[in-house]
């Protein structure tokens, strides 16, 4: 059967890296049905808005969908609902992606890419699991800016409304339960709710609902902490942590925090899912316009989403395995697109960095050209 994958390239970077990842599917024997479409700025230049009903039909009706990034500072001043940004806001609204899985892994090779000391993050491998489709970035945003001026005429104050409902909670704390319990093997595990309990009423809510969730999984750990106090642990002692599970706007700011221990946000791959399991698979970073069309992003981030559209969404386990290989083989081979390079290392393109995980996956010789 074949599998159907939307591929929502985007803007900047994502052009260039998503080809990548597409090449790297297409190395595998397995048989995808990919159709591509705009998302972000391009269809807003293309159709006047970030995701035109023909891109958000396509995405519905995939199994999956590949998505690379969207923005650029040249849309600043354009009025909110026609952002870039709102293109992938509406995909998880519309999609019922609630759950945001980003796994924070250090892989040995690149320790010293991390701007902490090594022995804090050898090894380490954290799963942050943000909720994506409530909290303050779904309130009600109050003053609208205009086309032409990027400006609030004549406001004195704006403001955004944080809320939460307990199914929200109740159902992103069942996915971090259970995902503590599949990283430890089926039983166990530590999940850490990440909160501001202390000073709102929404994470006062959210902490008891948590903890409620948490009767129905006696053999999984819950420790709650501060928001404050988890952005210091993370460069801290980063290894203490197993599953962190948190609101939309603490996990957007807690997750990119991550992926600088890791060494290079362009490493880090991520999830959003429904609640069947169909999801939305592209990298933790954005669309770097500051490197975009120079060939030199790296693309190893949404190479590994692939793997986890695979391990996720379309239940080949073993064809995700392999991409995860091949990338280790690639980067112990010692290639390195310039966020990762190291004195030593040999320096690659994005697509040079493509081409050497198909030689990977293939079994064929890597050697950094
Ligand atoms: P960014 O993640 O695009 O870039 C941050 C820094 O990381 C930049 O220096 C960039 O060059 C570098 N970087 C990012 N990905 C890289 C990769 N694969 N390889 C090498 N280096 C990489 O964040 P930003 O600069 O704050 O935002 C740029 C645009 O992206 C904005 O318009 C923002 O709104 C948008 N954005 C989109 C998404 C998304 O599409 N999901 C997420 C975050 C930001």
């Amino acid at each position: 059967m074949s599998m159907k994958i939307a591929i929502l390239p985007g803007d900047g970077i994502g052009t260039e890296i998503v080809a990548e990842a597409v090449k790297v599917m297409q190395a595998l024997d397995l048989r995808f049905e990919t159709e591509t479409a705009l998302v972000g700025g391009a269809a807003y230049e293309a159709h006047g808005h970030p995701l035109p009903e023909s891109t958000l039909k396509l995405a519905k009706a995939a199994d999956a969908v590949l998505f690379g990034a969207v923005g650029d500072w040249k849309y600043d001043k354009l009025e909110r609902a026609l952002r870039p940004e709102q293109a992938i806001l509406g995909l998880r609204k519309h999609l019922g992606l609630f759950a945001n899985l980003r796994p924070a892994l250090c892989y040995a090779e690149l320790t010293h890419a991390s701007s902490l000391k090594p022995e804090l993050v050898a090894g380490l491998d954290i799963l942050i699991i943000r909720e994506l489709t409530g909290d303050i970035y779904f309130g009600q945003p109050r003053g609208r800016r205009t086309a032409t001026d990027g400006l609030f005429p004549g406001a004195e104050e704006a403001f955004d409304t944080m809320r939460y409902t307990r199914p929200e909670i109740e159902r992103i704390a069942h996915v971090a339960f259970q995902a503590a319990r599949k990283r430890a093997g089926g039983k166990g595990g530590k999940v850490t709710s990440v909160d501001k309990a202390n000073v709102l009423e929404t994470f006062q809510f959210w902490k008891d609902v948590v903890g409620q969730v948490h009767a129905q999984y006696a053999d999984v750990e819950l420790e709650h902490m501060y928001v404050d106090n988890a952005a210091m642990q993370l460069v801290k002692a980063p290894k203490n942590f197993d599953v962190i599970v948190t609101g939309n706007m603490f996990g957007d700011i807690l997750s990119d925090e991550a992926a600088m221990l890791t060494g290079s946000i362009g490493m880090l791959p991520s999830a959003s899912l429904d609640a069947a399991d169909k999801g939305l698979y592209e990298p933790s970073h954005g669309s770097a316009p500051d490197i975009a069309g120079k060939g030199v992003a790296n693309p190893l981030a949404t190479i590994l989403s692939v793997a986890m559209m695979l391990r996720y969404s379309l239940e080949q386990p073993e064809a995700a395995d392999r991409i995860e290989s091949a990338v280790r083989a690639v980067l112990a081979a010692g290639l390195r697109t310039p966020d990762i390079w190291s004195e030593g290392t040999a320096k690659v393109g994005t697509r040079a960095m493509g081409d050497a995980v198909v030689a990977a996956l293939t079994g064929k010789t890597i050697t950094p050209s």
